[in-house]
């Protein structure tokens, strides 16, 4: 008898020519995943499934935290592998009813073959094994709401019994999408628009703008912190840090304090663009979500949005602050980006920025401003950090 990990991804990515990519990529990410946590796990690919090898008397524990990081894992169990014979079976059965009953009223028993020489149809198996847990437990049997589902999979020369339990991360495997850049403040919003991305099966690269050195280097210090939290979901990351103190004294000299986050923003986008080609990213995201500040308004992402040339990609836009908040603590971010810090935004900024402003009336503003040498300028001085150190 030996123990592993099942892990199960949603069957509707699967469609067609992807799957191969799809469960390739999970298998690798799962590598790098246990690779993390100290973890040497062989990770197997086995009937269209991924399943984890785990030595003799191991916790599960740190191995199942390793996998709740990766995207494309719908459920993950933990299963014992036993012989074919159906006593061996049973003994399967005992030691998952013995780990994972938890004061159970009800259960059922879902048996499969995956090796269809087995002897015993599915149906016998599961009349056989539920009159076993019965006599056990003294459970009843509901086939609609049961508390527990034991499931056995009979594959070739073995089976497998466990207790489908856990819940993985969901989404697409990191790299079974596109690549894109996201522009990473040192605040609460948009390290969970990476995230969201990431669970798309996007792979990221990180832009933030720091004003160092009119402020200190704390904006910078928590970019790199949060970038290190997440990339534990990626695997390998790039942070590109970007001087945006001279363009900011720029805009101060040539730009009513009223419309200049509206200029700081659009001027990020166009630097954060030219970073993003460079890095083969086909898309900005950014952690914007309707209304929620002032430079959040409809008319505002109307008039960030006229001067990009790659989509802006917003997956908070219709999100309100507690979830995200909420989001931010299950990626591990919330607590950094409560960390004070001396943010560009907020420089030579009045409290009460225009709400409304226009492509046009922004163009005009701007007018003064070499935007094109402001963009080179910004993009040759950055400096790329990568994950992990
Ligand atoms: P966040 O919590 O992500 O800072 P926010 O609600 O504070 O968002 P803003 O400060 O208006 O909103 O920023 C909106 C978006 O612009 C951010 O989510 C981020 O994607 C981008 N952004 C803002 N400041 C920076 C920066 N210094 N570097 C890179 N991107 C930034
Ligand atoms: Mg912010």
């Amino acid at each position: 008898m030996s123990r592993h990990l099942l892990v199960r991804y949603h069957e509707v990515a699967l469609k067609g020519k992807n799957r191969r990519g799809f469960i390739n990529a999970l298998a690798v990410n799962a590598r790098r995943a246990l690779a993390r946590g100290g973890l040497t796990h062989p990770v197997r690919q086995d009937f269209g499934q991924i399943r984890v090898d785990l030595p003799d008397g191991a916790d599960t524990s740190p191995a199942l935290h390793a996998l709740s990081h990766v995207y494309g894992i719908a459920r993950i169990a933990v299963a014992d592998r036993t012989g074919w014979a159906p006593e061996e079976i049973m003994d399967g059965v005992d030691r998952v009813i013995e780990r994972e009953w938890n004061g159970a009223q009800s259960f059922r028993v879902t048996a499969n073959r995956a090796d269809k020489r087995y002897p015993l149809t599915s149906v016998d198996l599961n009349r056989q094994i539920g009159a076993f847990v019965q006599s056990r437990t003294g459970a009843r049997v509901d086939l609609r709401g049961a508390d527990v589902d034991i499931r056995v999979d009979v594959r070739e020369k073995a089976a497998y019994v466990y207790v489908e339990s856990i819940r993985g991360a969901g989404g697409l495997p990191v790299g079974t999408s596109g690549h894109v850049a996201a522009m990473l403040s040192g605040g609460i919003d948009s390290p969970v628009a990476a995230a969201r991305m990431f669970r798309r099966g996007c792979t990221v690269d990180f832009v933030h703008f720091h004003s160092f050195p009119l402020v200190d280097g704390s904006s910078r210090d928590k970019a790199r912190d949060l970038v290190r939290v997440l990339d534990d979901r990626q695997f390998g990351s790039r942070l590109h840090l970007v001087p945006f103190a001279e363009a900011q004294r720029r805009i101060v000299a040539a730009v009513n304090p009223a419309y200049r986050v509206i200029a700081y923003r659009r001027l990020m986008v166009r630097i954060a663009e030219a970073i993003a080609r460079r890095a083969g990213a086909l898309a900005l995201v950014t952690g914007e979500s309707i209304g929620q500040v002032a430079s959040q308004t409809v008319e505002n992402v109307a008039a960030i949005d006229a001067v990009a040339g790659l989509p802006i990609l917003r997956p908070l836009i219709g999100m309100d602050k507690q979830e995200i908040i909420d989001e931010a603590r299950r990626i591990g971010t919330y607590d950094i980006s409560i960390l004070p810090d001396e943010d560009c935004c907020s420089l030579f900024v009045p409290r009460h920025p225009a709400l409304r402003s226009t492509p046009q009336e922004a163009e005009r503003l701007e007018a003064a401003l070499d935007i094109d040498e402001l963009v080179a300028m910004s993009a040759d001085n950055m400096q790329t950090v990568t994950f992990p150190g």
